[in-house]
């Protein structure tokens, strides 16, 4: 079969199970295509065919069996945040180029257990800081809808990967937007599932209060497989939530928008730098939603302006203190010929983390140091819960909020945007993390230039489930989330 790629999980799910094809026959399938394709889009790190087929051969015992998981025997590539016993985890950066984990991640162990063919590790921005995947020690990745553009980031590895075929899942993280954003640019579906519901254990740490793990596939109906799987309590994990886990799968149903009552936030379509394409696909969406039995409410969130300043204080915060364990003593870059202890630190530190890390260790210090630490940290803390209780307000009025995921549609690369100027193309992601709500990016058309458009929706906590259903049936209805871009029609 020529066509394997072009499968949903569903399909690769059944086609398995019914023997149509095998693991091994898939799984070799899109190692070819990487092996032709990725070196335009570059969107592997590590590609780790061998172990894959060793994986895919077990799959295929397990299903003669028949007592196989859903998912066994289905590729999936993992953001390189994510750490792989064996197998190289760098985060995007120089200080961890030869780091080998000793352990897994829990999302990883997860779907292993489940029986998912690992095809390597991919791309981001540098310890998940950036939206572009520029920053990345192992260099840009393109975008599948257009190669000389960003594919977003920082999970930009993960979405240039399922939106050019060259994995039919992965795994990305969002701390503020990193998930959903790069969704948007490249065409897909992406969840940020609320905080805490997926094990941030093993996932290299950027801001550990708001860093959560999540599904980026072509549709609704694909997230919510992969969410079966990496959801759940863990005990190695003191802030993932015991709670009982959905059925996101058997949960999707075609009854999610009749009489949903949609929040439109007046502020966030008066954003400045809102690309008009970008406003006028996202209006058509919601449109389209109300003809499908939605019924659209104007809202305030009043909080948006502090929302950029906010996530910019706390996220480099933390990020000072959770990089400071990258001294060059214990694992990760260590530079040549230290004269003493000192210069070992400055220099490993100078040397292994590029610009953009280096750039948020300094804000995140200083906003931390003493004579600054209520003037800054504790007071972006107390604006941290203004804007929750601003969506709590929301949502005694609505089901649901909905926003661009971005202003813009994928940037240039080399855009050479300035920090301020790329920070502010988060106005519309970083919200949902400092309140810790889930939300989700559908691709909803495309702009002038032939770039995907994304809707975001914003859920209250643990509305999974009606998120990803909200989202099937709106896919059921549309086919923006068919679209394939040009290098994915290409075989190997
Ligand atoms: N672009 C945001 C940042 O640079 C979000 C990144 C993320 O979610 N990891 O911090």
């Amino acid at each position: 079969m020529t066509d394997l790629h072009r499968l949903s999980i569903r399909e690769l799910s059944e086609g398995l199970k019914q023997a149509q094809f095998s693991s091994r026959e898939l799984t070799e399938h899109y190692l070819k295509r990487i092996a032709k394709i990725d070196p335009k889009v570059k969107s592997y790190v590590t590609v780790t065919a061998e172990q894959a087929l060793i994986e895919a051969d077990a799959a295929d015992v397990a299903l003669k069996s028949g007592h196989a998981h859903a998912l066994a025997g289905i590729p999936l590539a993992h953001k390189d945040i994510f750490c792989t016993q064996g197998i190289k985890t760098t985060a995007g950066s120089k200080m961890l180029d030869n780091f080998i984990s000793p352990y897994d991640a829990t999302v990883v162990a997860k779907a292993k257990a489940a029986g998912l063919v690992t095809l390597g590790k991919v791309n981001m921005d540098e310890f998940a800081m950036g939206s572009t995947s520029e920053s990345s020690y192992f260099g840009a990745t393109g975008n599948p809808w257009a190669l000389d553009h960003v594919p977003g980031g920082s999970s930009g590895g993960s979405a240039a990967a399922v939106a050019a075929d060259l994995a039919p899942i992965a795994t990305g993280t969002d701390t503020g937007g990193s998930i959903r954003q790069p969704a948007s640019f490249c065409g897909l579906t992406g969840l940020k599932p609320t905080y805490g519901r997926v094990s941030r254990f093993g996932m290299i740490a950027y801001a550990s209060s708001l860093d959560q793990g999540g599904p980026m596939a072509r549709s609704a109906e694909d997230c919510a497989y992969l969410m079966n799987v990496i959801a759940g309590h863990d005990a190695k994990d003191s802030t993932s939530v015991n709670k009982e886990v959905d059925d996101y799968v058997a949960n999707l149903n075609g009854t999610a928008v009749k009489g949903l009552r949609i929040g439109i936030p007046k502020q966030y379509f008066n954003v400045a730098g809102l690309d008009a394409d970008v406003k006028a696909r996202v209006e058509e969406s919601l449109k389209k939603l109300e003809e499908m039995g939605a019924i659209l409410v104007e809202i305030d969130l009043n909080m948006t302006e502090a929302y950029v300043p906010t996530y910019y204080l706390i996220a480099p915060a933390e990020a000072s203190s959770n990089l400071s364990r990258f001294d060059g003593v214990r694992y990760g870059y260590r530079c040549e010929n230290p004269v003493d202890l000192m210069d070992l630190y400055k220099r490993s530190r100078s040397e292994g983390f590029g610009a953009e890390v280096q750039r948020r260790i300094l804000i995140g210090t200083y906003a931390l140091s003493a004579g600054y630490y209520d003037a800054y940290y504790v007071k972006a803390q107390k604006v941290r819960r203004l804007i929750q209780q601003d969506f709590l307000k929301a949502f005694e009025n609505v089901d649901v909020i909905a926003a661009p995921s971005a202003p813009t549609t994928a940037y240039k690369i080399g855009a050479n945007l300035s920090p301020t100027e790329m920070y502010l193309g988060d106005i519309y992601t970083l919200a949902v993390n400092l309140a810790g709500l889930p939300a989700i990016n559908a691709p909803v058309g495309f702009d002038k230039d032939s770039l995907p458009v994304g809707l975001q929706l914003i859920g209250n906590y643990w509305s999974e489930s009606q998120l990803l259903s909200i989202v099937h049936q709106y896919q059921q209805n549309t086919d923006w989330h068919t679209k394939r871009a040009a290098i994915a029609e290409e075989n190997a």
